[in-house]
């Protein structure tokens, strides 16, 4: 709940990512009741608690908007991974290992990872979540965390053997009644639906009338790999599935025809560079989906591949779409500006994401009347020294380490680079025990007997998918 106190952050410099306000080279943000009250280069002297912010960046909280967070104890193991060897690993092995208290620990850390790294805002999109006590874990460790959460509901392992026949978990409703009843609270409620990639048409159709009954705002892969060639988007166009409230995830292979369809229904798009790149979903599609007025939101995916930061995200997707642009080019050195720029992939890590979990009226920017979720970045290393252009130095040169302060809804989550909502000891032991307990089932078992940490270990692959959803046996899944 926010503060009820007066905060004043004092002479920071200020990338506000609203378009009115801009940047201040030097500027005060008064915080109060947990909202933003005033912005200006010098609000004077005030009765508040004063938190200096000289030598800093100041600027709105990052917004993931998809990230499948029970996975943060497998950290990295993945990195080396196709996507067949990530459906076999993860999905077929390691998920279905994973009981309640391994969902927590795993949704802890990764919770407790994004807000230390200044995302104020996470999309869970948790599909490990096999019965309801599972989702109950994921829950109670969003809400421990302290940050602003959406727990998107996929169901587990049992639900994403493709092209799924099991409709959607009604324990979505359970879930809806227990914990997302009440207004104004920090975590919110999602429909994760599989979609026509993932479930056969059927089960899409019957998934999207529950869809309805629960009233939550939908994200779904589409357009990863070979899937995207499969129209789905346009499927879903046929059947009315497409809505101003639905986030499509990754995009890459969606035709310029699909891309249009979502931007004339007002929907939103995830853009997960790393992984798009890493897995073989496809070039991201950023500025496909600006070609058509979408501006798109960004996100982490998987952490067992790609780090959990925002500052990778942002500088991949940038770099990815410069590379693409300038191939575009005749000439690329004579242009008269590169396309896309480091305000542009801030906003998509901010207010864009914001739009996307339809939280665009409440954070993503430094405005007058939103909820105070604001971080501040640290100037004073040697890597961000002197500081010329704020917005190239928050997507070239920052990262994680830096982020000193973190304010969700003006309640100061961390202060002087620690996390004061968690006791990081704890996360990261509990998270170490699971992973133990993880590894130990998988050799034990008969699905991958051969795991093994370190690096070396490939699980065997997953035929990768073809053809059209409902005549497929088997899918590598996202
Ligand atoms: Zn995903």
């Amino acid at each position: 709940m926010p503060d009820s106190h007066r905060i004043l952050l004092k002479g920071g410099t200020i990338i506000t990512v609203d378009p009115e306000l801009g940047d201040l080279t030097v500027g005060d943000i008064l915080v109060e009741d947990g909202r933003i009250a005033a912005v200006a280069p010098d609000l004077g002297p005030l009765d508040a608690e004063v938190i200096d912010a000289h030598g800093m960046i100041v600027m709105p909280g990052f917004v993931d908007t998809h990230r499948h967070t029970w996975q943060a104890p497998l950290r990295n193991i993945g990195s080396d991974w196709t996507l067949g060897q990530y459906s076999a690993g993860m999905h077929r092995g390691f998920s279905t290992y994973f009981r309640p208290e391994d969902t927590y620990a795993g949704n802890l850390l990764g919770a407790a990872e994004a807000l230390d790294s200044g995302i104020t805002t996470l999309l869970d999109w948790s599909h490990s979540v096999e019965t309801p006590e599972h989702s109950d874990a994921a829950i109670s460790a969003l809400f421990e965390t302290g940050g602003r959460a959406v727990f998107a509901h996929a169901c587990g392992a049992s639900r994403w053997q493709m092209p799924s026949a099991v409709d959607h978990d009604r324990d979505i409703l359970r879930i809806r009644d227990q914990y997302f009843s009440s207004a104004g609270q920090l975590v919110t409620l999602a429909f994760a639906a599989r979609g026509p990639q993932f479930a056969s048409h059927e089960v899409t159709l019957r998934d999207w009338e529950l869809v309805r009954e629960v009233g939550a705002p939908v994200t779904v892969h589409v357009g990863d790999g070979e899937w995207g060639k499969t129209r789905p988007v346009a499927w879903m166009n046929e059947h009315g599935l497409l809505a101003e409230d639905v986030t499509y995830v990754h995009c890459n292979t969606l035709a310029d025809d699909e891309l249009r369809m979502i931007a004339d229904t007002g929907g939103s798009a995830s853009v997960s560079a790393d992984i798009e790149t890493q897995m073989g979903h496809g070039w991201p599609a950023t500025g496909r989906l600006l070609a058509v007025g979408i501006r798109p939101s960004l996100s982490i995916d998987v952490c067992t591949s790609n780090g959990g930061s925002m500052f990778g995200a942002m500088k991949t997707t940038i770099s990815i779409q410069r590379a693409l642009d300038n191939a575009a080019e005749p000439n690329p050195g004579e242009q008269q500006s590169l396309k896309l720029g480091c305000r542009d992939v801030i906003e998509f890590a901010t207010l864009q994401g914001a739009r996307a979990v339809g939280l665009g009226d409440r954070v993503g920017s430094i405005t007058v009347g939103k909820d105070a979720d604001i971080i501040l970045i640290r100037t004073d290393a040697l890597g961000m020294r002197p500081l010329n252009h704020p917005a190239g130095a928050v997507v070239y040169s920052a990262h994680a380490g830096l982020v000193d302060t973190v304010l969700v809804a003006g309640r100061v989550v961390k202060r002087g680079g620690v996390l004061t909502t968690v006791d990081a000891e704890r996360v990261g032991k509990l998270a170490e025990e699971t992973r133990d307990h993880l590894l130990r089932s998988a050799q034990a078992g008969d699905r991958i007997p051969d795991a093994q940490l370190g690096g070396d270990w490939l699980p065997g692959t997953v035929r990768a998918p073809s053809g059209d959803n409902d005549g497929a046996t088997e899918r590598s899944q996202a």
